[in-house]
Order: structure tokens, then C-alpha cells, then sequence
């Protein structure tokens, strides 16, 4: 099986560029693996050696009260068929209560969450990051998508044990 990959976070910070980086060498969008619903973007993705099938999610409004409750269905839905979930947080806007909500919702899920720090580039990335260690998800993982710093080692590292 392909394994798949969600890209999770809340709005803007950064999850359809990197969707698009994953998938820009494969023009068609999946559209005949069985089991995935067609409501969520789903893209085949080749990197290196690495193929999966990554799934871009619009993001969940953590600023809406009950977070559970009003998490995007498609965000709930993309975690639930994962084999792999990337938790995007803007390492330039800093914590905010919205990745704090999702953050919540994802160390209750029996999914292997990779916590990922978008927009590093251009910025002190080791002090930008060390706030979402309050997360508890465990490493902060670097990454800036529009230039593709971070994605290949995070990838293979992610993907390691569905190969
Ligand atoms: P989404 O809402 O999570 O899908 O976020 P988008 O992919 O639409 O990106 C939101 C904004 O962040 C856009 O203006 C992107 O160009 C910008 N962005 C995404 N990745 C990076 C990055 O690595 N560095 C910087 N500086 N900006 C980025
Ligand atoms: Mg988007």
C-alpha cells in the first residue's frame, strides 16, 4: 500500500505550498485509490526515492469554541486515514491558540504526528522554534516549503517505517 501523508494546520501556515512541492512533478491529482474519499486534495508525490500520496487539507478554524466538535470534518477525516500526519505551524507567527487546539486533538490520536515549523527561512529557525516544544509532540522539526529547505529529510524520516 501507498502510504499517505496529511498535512494538517491551521490556516496559512504553509500546507498547500508544500502540497504543491510534494506533487508539482506529477501533474494528476489521485483519483483512483480505493478508500480515499475525493472531498480532501489528494496528490501523488514522488521525492527521491520516496512515493506516497500526500493529502492537503484546508485547515482547521482552532478559534472556534469546542475544537473537537468544529475541527473541519475533512481535517478529522485526512488524520483518520493517515498512515502519517504533519502538524504545520508558522515558525514567524509563533504559538497561537489555534495550534495549541490542534495540538491537543492530535496527541489524542493514535496517528504518528511529525510537528513541523514552516517559514524558517530567513529567521533564527532554532529560537523561532523552541516555543512549540510546549506542544508536546515531540521534536520541532524545521522546514521552509516555498524553498524546499527541511522537506526531503523530514519526508524520509517520516516514511521510514511504511517503506
Ligand atoms: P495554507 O493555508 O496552510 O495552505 O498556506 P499556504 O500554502 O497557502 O501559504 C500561506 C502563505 O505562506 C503564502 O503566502 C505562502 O507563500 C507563504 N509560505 C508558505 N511557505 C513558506 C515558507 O517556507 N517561507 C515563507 N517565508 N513563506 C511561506
Ligand atoms: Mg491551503
Amino acid at each position: 500500500m501507498t502510504p499517505v501523508v496529511a498535512l494538517v494546520g491551521r490556516p496559512n501556515v504553509g500546507k498547500s505550498t508544500l502540497f504543491n512541492r510534494l506533487t508539482r512533478t506529477r501533474d494528476a491529482l489521485v483519483a483512483d485509490f480505493p478508500g480515499l474519499t475525493r472531498d480532501r486534495k489528494y496528490g501523488q508525490a514522488k521525492l527521491g526515492e520516496l512515493e506516497f500520496i500526500v493529502v492537503d487539507t484546508g485547515g482547521i478554524d482552532g478559534t472556534e469554541e469546542g475544537i473537537e466538535l468544529k475541527m473541519a470534518e475533512q481535517s478529522l477525516l485526512a488524520i483518520e486515514e493517515a498512515d502519517v500526519v504533519l502538524f504545520m505551524v508558522d515558525a514567524r507567527a509563533g504559538l497561537t491558540a489555534a495550534d495549541q487546539a490542534i495540538a491537543e486533538h492530535l496527541r489524542k490520536s493514535h496517528k504518528k504526528v511529525f510537528l513541523v515549523a514552516n517559514k524558517t527561512d530567513g529567521i533564527d529557525g532554532d529560537s523561532a522554534v523552541s516555543e512549540f516544544y510546549g506542544l508536546a509532540l515531540g521534536e520541532v522539526f524545521q522546514m521552509a516549503a516555498a524553498h524546499g529547505r527541511g522537506v526531503l529529510s523530514l519526508l524520509e524520516l517520516a516514511l521510514a517505517p511504511h517503506l
